[in-house]
């Protein structure tokens, strides 16, 4: 059965404007409470039913991956699609030092699991598409969207006009509808690059992510199953091009040597994916009838492995608060619920963000200082236990769970 019954509908209780993994998981989870939902995305559904891969290997803390199997999505995913990460080491500049965390210390299976955002953005679409209650509008963009106490409207291109109680804003970083209704958002250009790929090794990974804050690059390795790692490079953006020019066997046996052999021969399996790298924080999470979420509300730098994980902790919270707000037959767009969301999202996101900001200029600066201050907090790290208790808790976020 297909979401998209009803494209001559014109009135719903919620139009949430883009279908990527935020979209996707904000409507699933309101589905089912007797509300009527639209999701529009400017991508043909075939895309979304099959999205192509895109680089990015996302690894999701426990809160993450319990929402996604309560939302149905690990119904579409197979258990060697999952890998799991048990060990993380970070390592810096040439120092064979390691902050270290350990499955076994957290009292868990697992720090977090690896899906890649392909498997994520498929499961997620076809969770929607059994749901006789969500609308899929696809190859559609919005062109114009205002509201006021009595409802929110969305213009599409093709001049539909949706009349709504709520509108949720999931269109990404660059997010129009944020700027439509005037939203300020802080944005940070790095002027660096992520470059993401995939590769063999003849070693073992020892399901160990290791971060290496080298000195001009940073070089995370991440764990994936079937002898393979997902590495990402973050570099000066005037040096991405070189790289992604570079010969196959040069780019692996330069990685090989940063990595310092740790998982044997390496081998690039297909080519890279490259991501400018701008962070972004909304002033607001809401305006009148009226929610962000996702990457429009806060777009992380990847370092922290925090976006998805925030834009699914955010659609569960936003979600909740519109379901409670229906079954006591309340407004769902009236301020009340959007100012809770509003709330309990800062409070969640802006030290995440604030802190993986200060971690990556303290990581990424070049000058004598910094480099003895992370030196000093890699040891502190290691040896003081609330904080090492404290930086377990938020890359498992198994407190929430
Ligand atoms: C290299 C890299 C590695 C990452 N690793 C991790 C990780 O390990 N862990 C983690 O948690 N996160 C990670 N992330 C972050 C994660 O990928 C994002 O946070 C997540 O994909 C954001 O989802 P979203 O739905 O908010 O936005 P998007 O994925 O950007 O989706 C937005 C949707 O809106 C649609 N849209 C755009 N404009 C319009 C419009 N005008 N009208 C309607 N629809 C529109 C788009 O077509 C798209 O489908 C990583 C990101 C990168 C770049």
């Amino acid at each position: 059965m297909y979401c998209m019954k009803k494209q001559d509908q014109t009135t719903f209780d919620i139009v949430v404007i883009g279908g990527g993994p935020a979209g996707l998981a904000f409507a699933k989870a309101v589905s089912g409470q007797g509300l009527s939902i639209a999701i529009v995305e400017p991508a043909p559904r075939a895309v979304l039913e099959k999205p192509s891969y895109d680089g990015r290997e996302i690894a999701l803390t426990h809160f993450s991956k319990k929402t996604m199997s309560e939302l149905g999505f690990f119904d579409h995913i197979t258990a060697d699609q999952v890998s799991m990460i048990k060990k993380a080491h970070v390592v810096n500049g040439d120092s064979p030092y390691a902050l270290k965390f350990d499955h076994r210390e957290a009292g868990e299976e697992t720090l977090g699991y690896m899906v890649s955002n392909q498997n994520i953005r498929r499961s997620s679409f076809a969770a929607v598409q059994g749901a006789d209650d969500i609308t899929l509008l696809d190859e559609r963009r919005v062109d114009d969207l205002t509201s006021d106490a009595s409802g929110a409207r969305v213009t599409l291109d093709d001049g539909q006009v949706l009349s709504a109680r709520l509108v949720v804003g999931a269109d990404g970083r660059f997010s129009q509808s944020r700027r439509k209704m005037g939203i300020a958002c802080d944005m940070l250009e790095w002027g660096r690059t992520c470059l993401v790929g995939v590769m063999e090794h003849d070693g073992a990974h020892d399901d160990t992510a290791y971060e290496c804050f080298h000195y001009d690059r940073t070089l995370a390795v991440l764990p994936l199953n079937n002898g393979l790692v997902s590495v990402v490079i973050t570099l000066p953006s005037e040096e991405a091009q070189d790289v992604l020019d570079m010969d196959p066997a040069a780019f692996a046996a330069d990685i090989e040597a940063r990595f310092e052999g740790r998982v044997g021969a390496m081998r690039l399996t297909q080519k890279l994916h490259a991501y400018p790298l701008v962070c972004n924080y909304a002033k607001s999470f809401y305006a009148p009838r009226f929610a962000l979420l996702g990457d429009a509300a806060v777009g992380m730098h990847p370092v922290t492995a925090h976006g998805y994980n925030l834009g699914l902790r955010g659609a569960h919270t936003l979600a909740q608060e519109v379901i409670q707000m229906a079954r006591t037959g309340g407004d769902i767009g009236s301020s009340l619920p959007l100012r809770h969301y509003n709330r309990a999202h800062n409070i969640i996101c802006k030290p995440i963000y604030l802190g993986t900001n200060t971690v990556v200029k303290l990581y990424t600066d070049q000058r004598k200082p910094a480099k003895i201050a992370r030196k000093t907090l890699l040891h502190l790290g290691n040896v003081l236990k609330p904080a090492r208790d404290m930086i377990t808790r938020q890359l498992t976020e198994s407190h929430v769970a």
